[in-house]
């Protein structure tokens, strides 16, 4: 059976009741000096366009060293692939005309900690964190039942996250090693089909449909930056504008895509499927055309969609894979057939070789399933998922 190592998230909120003074002064600290590090390596990854972290780390490292002396250096380590990051994901987004920004912002409200900087004891719910000199300060963490599960699981890099309203949180990744069912010919599977109004999930027995009505969300909040676009004098507020409804939007969307991994999940549980089966949108690639930028913001939609459904699934113990989704609308799943729209109703096509008439959903699922099987009654184990 496959083994995989699934990363999990816990977020601890520090308990700042009681806490020295100089305590508090020396986190502060902590944030203003990793925020100027950043900003300075952000400076010269958009100058020299640098995405790569041992670039910016060759280019940076030494002279950032001398500079913050007292600082531990895994700080400076850890801004330099911090940066980079962040000027990774400016230049995509701005690809996709997602970003109003002309050059990358850090906001200094987060600091990733290295492990070396930072110690964790679960079981007395308390962080240690170097700070100037290499002195270690001690941090109480409030936590809750849902904490339990993390005891005695292996943990990696954190976050430090301030926010505007002073609280102090810590964010700890831990890895938890999961069996997965094998993917194989005697599995049974849930296969997802994603529109941009739709995600049709089912097998041979059944199909459902989930509104999402993402397209309708997403054209109503682009008419919403159009009209500010034209209507708000002054760049600054425009911006800023702009930014946040960017931000409701992606969390709006975001929730949907939640609740229907969630659903998905549930519904699988209860037919005792035991694997996802999903379109791989990587294929697509191969035939885009550069022009089509709309597709590529839905396929990049839908991948987000696709890794929430993914990491979910694992930690329920379902396995996961992709299949070439090539036609998957266009071709009978019964007989292989040429399908065409039908006369009798706006979502049905029609099969003109054995004459079935289904949804364009179900169609799409029942033809993941087909594929499902095709590629891994033969295949069986050599491969298992991405
Ligand atoms: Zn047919």
């Amino acid at each position: 059976m496959p083994v995989e190592e699934v990363k999990l998230a816990a977020k601890f909120k520090v308990d700042l009741t009681d806490v020295d003074e100089a305590v508090i002064s020396e986190i502060y600290r902590l944030f203003e000096e990793y925020r100027e590090i950043v900003d300075e390596l952000l400076e010269v990854a958009t100058r020299n366009h640098i995405t790569s972290f041992v670039k910016l780390y060759h280019a940076k490292y030494r002279e950032l060293r001398q500079k913050y002396p007292m600082l531990p250096s895994m700080y400076i380590v850890n801004a330099c692939r911090h940066a980079a990051s962040i000027y990774k994901s400016f230049i995509k987004s701005r690809r996709l005309g997602m970003c109003e920004r002309d050059k990358p912002t850090f906001r200094g409200r987060t600091i990733w900690l290295h492990r070396r900087v930072f110690r964790l004891d679960v079981e007395g719910w308390r962080a240690s964190i170097a700070v100037h000199g290499g002195r270690w300060i001690l941090l109480r963490l409030l936590h809750g039942e849902c904490h339990e599960r993390f005891r005695g699981m292996e943990h990696g890099e954190a976050r430090l996250m301030l926010r505007d309203d002073g609280n102090l949180y810590l964010n700890v990744s831990f890895s938890q090693t999961v069996i997965l069912p094998e993917p194989d010919a005697n599995a049974r599977v849930i296969a997802v089909d994603i529109n941009e109004n739709v995600i049709a999930y089912g097998n041979d027995d059944f199909v459902e449909r989930l509104e999402t009505n993402e397209g309708i969300i997403r054209t109503r909040y682009f008419l919403k930056r159009r009209r500010i676009r034209s209507k708000i004098r002054g760049r600054e507020l425009q911006r800023r504008l702009l930014e946040k409804y960017r931000g409701r939007e992606w969390r709006r969307v975001r929730e949907i895509y939640y609740k229907a991994a969630k659903e998905i999940i549930g519904k699988a549980k209860e037919i005792g499927g035991t694997v996802i089966v999903m379109e791989d949108l990587k294929i697509y690639k191969e035939d885009r055309s550069s022009k089509e930028l709309n597709g590529r913001i839905h396929r990049w939609s839908y991948r987000r969609f696709q890794r929430i459904l993914e990491y979910q699934a694992r930690l329920h113990g379902l396995n996961v894979v992709y299949v070439d989704p090539r036609n998957t609308s266009s071709i009978c799943p019964v007989c292989g057939g040429k399908l065409n729209p039908s006369q009798n109703g706006r979502r049905l096509v029609r099969c003109q070789r054995c004459e079935l008439e289904e949804d364009r959903d179900v169609i799409a699922v029942k033809n993941l399933v087909k594929r499902y099987y095709e590629e891994y009654a033969s295949a069986k184990t050599s491969q298992t998922s991405f």
